[in-house]
């Protein structure tokens, strides 16, 4: 019911807007539909689909029928929409990277024309350190569901999201421009009830079910608070989702239809005439210049170009469509894709290239009887960079970057950086229509590790690595294997071979860093957490992993320094803020400490050390309550902690002159360690409670 009250609700205010005059600086509200396969939507063609907020909205403006993805990737596409730049200029091109300094984005520029800007993103992939939030007044990027293997959380709910993006759009004045990014329909697929319930044969169209109605929700917010009459309203998909075909279940590894497809719709009732539907070829570089040319401002250095005209009826000249993925090619050492898409024709460059017409069947290759068709778009796709180009060019740029000196040093020393970029030509190299069931198998493997069948899993991988000596996650999973079974050198072996495939990813460095710690080589274990701080400076598990070490080392200010550091860049972890806390402690910034001890249990709520020091704290700063009960939180979290018991017994023996639970505690303390260093001293103050005549 909501959902078509919601749907009513906005068709409502656009009528009511329709007939006004736009503001100077309308809202501009970009909604990213992460994973959503436009053939899953009702006004893509789905017959089956409960998507009426998203069928509405493309009746009351334009749905641009022909809209591709450049990248089958989260993190490449919204630089793309954000930027109307392409990889070559972006430099993301898989994700996990950072967005090239100085690339203008519609945030930065709207932000530089007065607008309040406010993002809310809901996977980590889009997190602040990669680059997007530039330009951002208001950034959220906080994530609540952890993932099965555990670890910081990396996704959270439309529900959630919603209510984020409501709050950032009431919480000021001015023009705003808000990007609110919904990730649900992305793998796995459990939408919440009732669409659990009505969607179980297909959960992936019930979370695209339950993400439609949170749009409602949105619209339905944003009209209340008198946001949205007048607004410009964006909605574009990232890519789309194999489910199956061509044997890939997610997305990344193909450029097929199902992968570049994307729902693409602009609406600004009385600017932009509802049930517009230009079929035209275009891409999500397209979004940025159409966005500015719609507010009248200058679009600057672009890879699209404005699809304004195609909304008065005009004719655009027709164009290629430029497209990627090099995700098989750094995730697995597979064969890069590039593609070339024409009104006519669709070409991808693979060691088996393939042909087809364009929006047609893609299971019969053309190639054969079109050689020549074939040639010219090998042709024109050679004008697009490489990554190979692209590497060489960043890491040109990097060295001329004297800020960038400590880390390229870093990195030098170890031999990660020698500028010579991947050197495997993509003919010798895996076709990933030969390798995709690879992808299956080393899922398969993450899950046995999950459930504890290590053999099993070891056998897989192992087996998998004879084929595909580069597959990297498969590398990381076998690495974190053997770590699990303390087989340290074997580990060692796994994280070596992953750092050398992968320098540019901080995780191998991380891992590899651990390891060498536990077998007690710290001269490089700090060396590779250095590597992969100065790769990603907001990873918090290799700032606090790297602080720790120097702590122990007698080195507390270098520690304090890298986590510091961290903090700054942005990152946040429970290990990281307890680091910090243990670091202002030591220098007596109680206030600080506790600050850091606080976020560190909200991080993590089993962490009972940060608990147990925030009641140190409480106790110096003679709130004696407070420290009771904080060691208690600790004690229901490690009931057998003798140092929080002999504590808390002193708490009660000094602080609140209560000898009775002073003895219950100190007598669990000396059972739970009746050798250990405080075992005489417990003894001798028990003896001394009992001889006092204290009851039991
Ligand atoms: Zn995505």
């Amino acid at each position: 019911m909501r959902r078509v009250a919601g749907a009513a609700l906005f068709a409502a205010a656009l009528a009511v807007c329709a007939h006004g005059a736009a503001p100077a600086k309308p809202a501009v509200i970009l909604i990213t539909l992460d994973t959503t396969r436009l053939d899953h939507l009702g006004f893509g063609g789905c017959a089956q689909a409960q998507t009426p907020v998203l069928d509405a909205l493309s009746g009351r403006g334009a749905y641009l029928a022909g809209a591709q993805a450049h990248v089958p990737l989260t993190l490449p596409s919204h630089a793309n929409i954000l930027t109307g730049r392409l990889p070559g200029a972006t430099g993301l091109r898989v994700n996990g990277l950072v967005l090239r300094e100085g690339v203008p984005t519609l945030a930065t520029r709207l932000k530089e024309q007065g607008y309040r800007t406010a993002a809310v993103v809901s996977s980590a992939v889009l997190a602040r350190g990669r680059g997007l939030s530039r330009g951002f007044d208001a950034y959220d990027d906080r994530m609540t569901r952890t993932p099965r293997g555990g670890g910081a959380p990396e996704e959270r709910t439309a529900t959630e999201v919603t209510d984020a993006a409501l709050a950032l759009a009431n919480a000021g004045p001015g023009p705003l421009f808000l990007w609110v990014h919904y990730y649900d329909p992305h793998f796995d697929y459990v939408p919440p009830p009732p669409w659990s319930n009505q969607f179980k044969a297909s959960p992936y169209d019930g979370e695209i079910a339950y993400m439609d109605s949170e749009i409602g929700r949105l619209l339905a917010g944003l009209e209340k608070a008198g946001l949205l009459p007048g607004a410009l309203v964006v909605v574009a998909g990232d890519h789309g989702e194999g489910l199956g075909e061509h044997g890939e279940r997610q997305h990344g590894v193909f450029l097929y239809n199902y992968a570049l497809q994307v729902p693409l719709l602009f609406i600004w009732p009385g600017r932009i005439p509802a049930g517009s539907r230009p079929k035209d070829l275009c891409g999500l570089t397209d979004v940025y210049p159409t966005v500015m040319d719609l507010l009248g401002l200058p679009a600057g250095e672009t890879d699209g170009r404005t699809l304004a005209p195609l909304f008065r009826e005009e004719k655009l000249p027709p164009r290629d469509h430029y497209a990627e993925t090099y995700h098989g090619f750094f995730t697995y050492g597979w064969a890069p894709l590039r593609a070339l898409v024409t009104p006519e024709w669709k070409f991808i460059e693979a060691p088996r290239p393939e042909l087809y017409r364009w929006e047609k069947s893609e299971t019969e290759n053309l190639i054969g009887r079109n050689e020549a068709v074939a040639d010219r778009m090998r042709k024109a796709l050679a004008g697009f960079p490489t990554a190979d180009s692209q590497e060489r060019e960043q890491v040109q740029s990097l060295l001329k970057d004297p800020s960038n000196a400590e880390a390229i040093r870093t990195l030098m020393s170890l031999g990660y950086l020698s500028g010579a970029g991947p050197s495997a030509s993509p003919k010798t190299l895996l076709d990933p229509k030969d390798a995709i069931g690879i992808e299956e198998e080393v899922r398969r493997a993450q899950d046995l590790l999950l459930d504890g069948n290590l053999q099993g899993a070891e056998t897989l991988l192992l087996d998998i690595l004879k084929r595909n000596p580069q597959n990297v996650p498969a590398l990381s999973v076998l690495g974190s294997l053997y770590l699990r079974g303390e087989k340290l050198g074997k580990a060692r072996v796994c994280f070596e071979e992953q750092v050398r495939l992968k320098p540019q990813m901080a995780e191998g460095h991380l891992n590899l860093g651990s390891v060498c710690r536990r077998q007690k080589d710290l001269a490089r274990a700090e060396k590779e957490y250095r590597a992969a701080l100065a790769v990603d400076p907001a990873m918090g598990e290799a700032a606090a992993n790297l602080s720790q070490l120097l702590g122990e080392g007698g080195r507390a200010e270098e520690g304090g320094r890298v986590v510091d550091e961290a903090l700054r860049a942005g990152a946040e972890s429970a290990d990281l803020h307890f680091q910090a806390g243990l670091f202002a402690a030591q220098r007596n910034d109680f206030e600080k400490a506790r600050f850091h001890f606080t976020r560190s249990v909200a991080l993590d709520p089993t962490r009972h050390a940060a608990m147990a020091n925030l009641g140190r704290i409480a106790w110096q700063s003679g709130r004696v309550d407070e420290a009771i009960s904080q060691y208690q939180r600790a004690l229901r979290l490690a009931p057998r902690n003798p140092d929080y018991l002999a504590t808390l017994g002193s708490l009660f023996l000094n602080g609140k002159d209560d000898p009775t639970q002073a003895l219950r505690c100190f007598r669990q303390a000396l059972a739970a360690a009746p050798y250990g260093p405080q075992a005489d001293s417990l003894r001798e103050i028990v003896a001394g409670l009992e001889k006092a005549g204290t009851p039991p």
